[in-house]
């Protein structure tokens, strides 16, 4: 089997590159390792600013919409919460999200192998992809098989993101707790050391987790357990499944495209490194790395330096940014009180136009907290 563009892995990621090829004509696989559609850990919030980039209608596949989204510190006592007429957050779970894009690629010409593993790759004039189930001839290949990616490290890639650790529960609660908690999207800051909880509602269910965002050692389970009780306040959990995963919350430092192979999504290290939200950086890298080989005519050189620029344009400077205001944010809970009880309400909304796809993350937004913290002790 031969191929112009070979991807590997079906999350949002693949799937969009895999849209964008199939449009142009570009002769493209997608090599899953499950079979269609596969649970994904997730919380499954996606944000409107992904949500409305979108090339077509996902409403079949969105679970419940929220216009509202409230965010809790409980060490300085602090509520927040942001308002708006278009849904801030939609909730999908992953399986079904995941797989209805790649049947909208499939519907428009690229092949699917699934339950195909890759295993190894050999470089020579063509890339050889070589799968559970046989090899696979590309010249061109995205990665985008998520954190913990295969073919990255078979390319060379070593390990620079930062990965953090997240529990995902999928938690089906009786009836009262269920309608209590199933109106509303929270963010539960301080329920977990350098990190947040959440509770996601789905329709018929509450995805309810926890991530901190840098590598402490803290006992997750009973973080969770206190998050339900005291937080949460579940008085009844009648089913529940637990899922562990990674999420890389800072991109590579050694790049993002090397012999032909282009790091997208989780794979690159996308995650938004202050929120955690990945899923719309996954299908806007996607969607980058796909126009970079199109819009190379499929020549080697070219197609890498046109996705570096596509990337340099906003894409790595807003997240170096996000990145910084994470290290504010998370590692110093003085600071990060101070702010809330002083800005809470502005950095709810300056974040929720980011979410919206209204804004990015200002470049210069050091420099102005620096100034306001400084002529806040100072006055
Ligand atoms: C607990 C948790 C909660 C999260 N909550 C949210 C949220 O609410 N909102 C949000 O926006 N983001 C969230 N994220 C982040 C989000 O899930 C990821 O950023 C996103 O899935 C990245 O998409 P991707 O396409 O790059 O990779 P993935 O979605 O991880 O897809 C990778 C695909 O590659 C396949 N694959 C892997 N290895 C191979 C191989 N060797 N051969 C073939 N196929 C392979 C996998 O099976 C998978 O289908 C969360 C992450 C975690 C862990």
């Amino acid at each position: 089997m031969i191929f112009d563009v070979a991807i590997i892995g079906s999350g949002p990621a693949g799937a969009s590159a895999a849209i964008k090829l199939a449009e142009a004509g570009v002769s493209t696989v997608i090599i899953e390792k499950e079979t269609l559609p596969r649970y994904k850990t997730c919380g499954g919030g996606f944000a409107y600013r992904g949500r409305r980039e979108m090339p077509f209608n996902v409403s079949e596949v969105v679970e419940k919409e929220f216009f509202k989204v409230d965010a809790f510190f409980q060490k300085g006592g602090v509520h927040v919460s942001s308002e708006r007429s278009e849904p801030i957050i939609s909730m999908v779970m992953r399986d079904d999200f995941d797989n209805f894009l790649v049947k909208k690629a499939k519907e428009k010409g690229i092949t699917l192998l699934e339950g195909h593993q890759l295993n190894d790759i050999t470089f020579q004039e063509n890339i050889i992809l070589h799968t559970s189930k046989g090899d696979v001839k590309t010249k061109f290949v995205i990665a985008a098989d998520g954190a913990l990616s295969k073919t990255a490290k078979l390319t060379g890639w070593k390990e620079t993101r930062l990965l953090i650790p997240a529990l995902e529960y999928e938690v089906e609660v009786n009836a009262d707790d269920f309608e209590r908690l199933s109106k509303s999207v929270r963010l539960d800051f301080d329920a977990i050391p350098m990190g947040y909880g959440w509770c996601f509602p789905k329709q018929n269910h509450l995805s309810i987790g926890l991530a901190s965002f840098r590598k402490i050692k803290v006992n997750y389970k009973d973080l969770y357990k206190d998050y339900l009780k005291e937080t949460l306040k579940i008085t009844e959990v009648i089913k529940e499944e637990m899922h562990g995963f990674q999420i890389p919350v800072s991109p590579r430092t050694d790049g993002f495209v090397r012999k032909n192979v282009f790091l997208v999504g989780d794979a690159a290290g996308f995650a938004d490194p202050l929120t955690a939200e990945g899923i719309s950086n996954a299908i806007f890298s996607g969607n980058m790395a796909a126009e970079a080989i199109i819009e190379s005519n499929l020549d080697n050189e070219l197609s890498a330096e046109i996705y570096n620029k596509k990337l340099e344009v906003t894409f790595l400077p807003e997240l170096k940014t996000a990145y910084k205001l994470s290290k504010l944010f998370y590692e110093n809970d003085t600071v990060r009180t101070f702010l809330m009880k002083k800005y809470g309400e502005k950095i709810c909304e300056a974040m929720t136009q980011i979410l919206m796809g209204e804004r990015s993350y200002p470049l210069d937004i050091m420099k102005t907290i620096k100034k306001k913290f400084k002529s806040a002790i100072f006055s």
